[in-house]
């Protein structure tokens, strides 16, 4: 244990995903001796973030307006909506300019281990967006992993009855990773290769 202020970074910076006791401890460190204007700039970026950052009302795409870049361009096909778990997700899908349509982010995956369940994602947002006939593709692009497979299981059956084409990634991406981990070739490829599933 350090005393007071530099424990608690340790503790802050603890609390992050993927970042253990160890990591902790050799990051507030190394913020401790580093260059006192790249500090400040990182503490005024994490003060901004929760400011300026919002999320996209229609698809929970990170956005600075009321709706995201992606849901604000004119250009994007309105018929086909691709699902994913996160923000980061949109960027890497985006990466492989094989997709011209608009996205819906779930703000994660289905678990029931770790008792995230479908009320808690956003689902009903996304089969509100159905509702009035428009789309006619639903790109299911949750991870390739267990979760991953059991949300798009579970929004297959959801959406199946209501006539909207449903289909998925092509297998070949990295099993039990995470999307953004597929480099743009690989995912390129899955996109075009998906198979309808419903
Ligand atoms: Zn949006």
């Amino acid at each position: 244990m350090y005393e007071g202020i530099v424990q608690d970074l340790i503790d802050e910076l603890g609390r992050l995903p993927g970042i253990g006791p160890k990591s902790a401890q050799r990051i507030a460190f190394h913020l401790l001796s580093a260059d006192p204007a790249d500090v400040r700039r990182l503490a005024a970026t994490l003060n901004e973030i929760k400011d300026k950052v919002r999320f996209c009302r229609l698809c929970f795409n990170v956005a600075q307006a009321e709706l995201c870049r992606i849901c604000s361009d004119q250009r994007r096909d309105p018929e086909q909506i691709c699902v994913v778990e996160e923000s980061k997700d949109v960027i890497a899908i985006e990466r492989t300019r094989e997709f011209r349509g608009r996205y819906h982010v779930l703000g994660g995956a289905i678990n029931p281990i770790g008792g995230i369940g479908p009320d808690d994602l956003h689902i009903r947002e996304l089969i509100a967006r159905l509702a009035d006939g428009t789309v006619t593709e639903l790109i299911l692009a949750t991870d390739p992993n267990t979760e991953g497979e059991v949300t798009a299981s579970y929004l297959a059956r959801q959406i199946a009855p209501m006539g909207v084409k449903v289909t998925r990634l092509a297998s070949g991406l990295p099993m039990g990773g995470d999307l953004e981990w597929a480099d743009e070739v690989t995912l390129g490829r899955a996109f075009e290769g998906r198979r309808v599933v419903a």
